[in-house]
């Protein structure tokens, strides 16, 4: 007769995860994640003032604040040593991860200009600010300063890819402070980037992030880009319009555009933008002097 030993490995008793259980403790933040994922979609597609500011909103609070999700170059470094979270328990993070890369090869820099706590927090400053205090910086500096972001970018990673020190991300970018952990010195850095943003529009998001820098090289292959009108090399109204620095008469430049829609509201208003005034203006010719019939 056999006899049954007991199990000395405890196996049996080895409990099986099931995807229930894998899922229970991740099921709010994916919903929560999920649902601003759509809010960011839908300001986008609607190209709406009040949902984008609503988006913002989500973005400092819960995107920053509560989660501290934001993209930051130690995703770059861990791509660069493939170096992957595990799937099944990080659901959330792929989500949020895969929506910024599928999105930007989609549609440029939305990452940038509707999910990024810290863009929808100098955004949402720079809305409150007044208009006067601004520094418009001018076009051949802003065009070089525009640069340093893809030089930081390979220093940081050259530094990282020769040391291996993670701890490089609280030089370069103040993301930390979402999660209130910054030494003395690092909240006077912050302090002096914020004050700096006061008067010159998205500052650090313009010149100085590596993360911008990577999404704008990405921004390369957009798919879905934004119309231009022929009118628009000489027309310059968008161009003034765009506080990112991202339109040069006829071309719109990807590294730099966050789609943050303002020069496509503009495109649409057709007691602004020229393109539809004048052809208003043709059609009224053809009215009033109706083709001759050739004889
Ligand atoms: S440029 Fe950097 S800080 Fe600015 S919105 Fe993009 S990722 Fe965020
Ligand atoms: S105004 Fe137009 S070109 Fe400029 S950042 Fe916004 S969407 Fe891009």
């Amino acid at each position: 007769m056999l006899v049954q030993q007991p199990d000395p490995w405890g196996f049996d008793e080895a409990p099986v995860e099931t995807w229930a259980d894998i899922l229970r403790p991740q099921y709010v933040d994916l919903a929560l994640l999920a649902a601003f994922i759509v809010l960011a979609m839908i300001s986008f597609r609607r190209k709406s003032v009040p949902l984008k500011f609503v988006t913002f909103a989500f973005a400092i609070g819960y995107m920053g604040f509560a989660k501290s999700y934001l993209i930051s170059i130690t995703n770059i470094f861990s791509v660069l040593d493939w170096n992957w979270p595990v799937f099944k328990y990080s659901l959330a993070w792929y989500l949020f991860f895969g929506f910024t890369v599928v999105s930007t090869i989609l549609w440029g820099r939305l990452y940038c200009g509707r999910i990024c706590a810290y863009g929808a927090l100098t955004q949402t400053l720079d809305s409150m600010l007044p208009a006067k205090w601004r520094v418009d910086v001018p076009r051949s500096i802003e065009k070089r300063a525009a640069l340093v972001k893809f030089g930081v970018l390979a220093g940081v990673i050259t530094y990282y890819l020769v040391t291996h020190n993670l701890l490089i991300y609280q030089y370069t970018e103040p993301f930390w402070m979402f999660s209130l952990l910054g030494t003395p010195m690092m909240w006077t850095v912050l302090a002096i980037l914020l004050a700096v943003t006061l008067f010159v529009r998205n500052a650090y998001c313009r010149f100085l992030c590596p993360v911008g820098a990577t999404l704008g090289l990405l921004s390369y292959a957009t798919v879905f880009r934004i119309k231009r009108w022929s009118e628009c090399t000489t027309c310059r109204i968008c161009q003034k319009a765009c506080q990112w620095g991202a339109i040069e008469g006829p071309k719109i430049l990807m590294t730099e555009c966050v789609r943050c829609d303002d020069c496509e509201r503009l495109y649409a208003d057709k007691e602004i933008c020229p393109h539809w005034r004048i052809i208003e203006y043709n059609e009224r010719k053809l009215r009033v002097l109706p083709l001759q019939p050739v004889r």
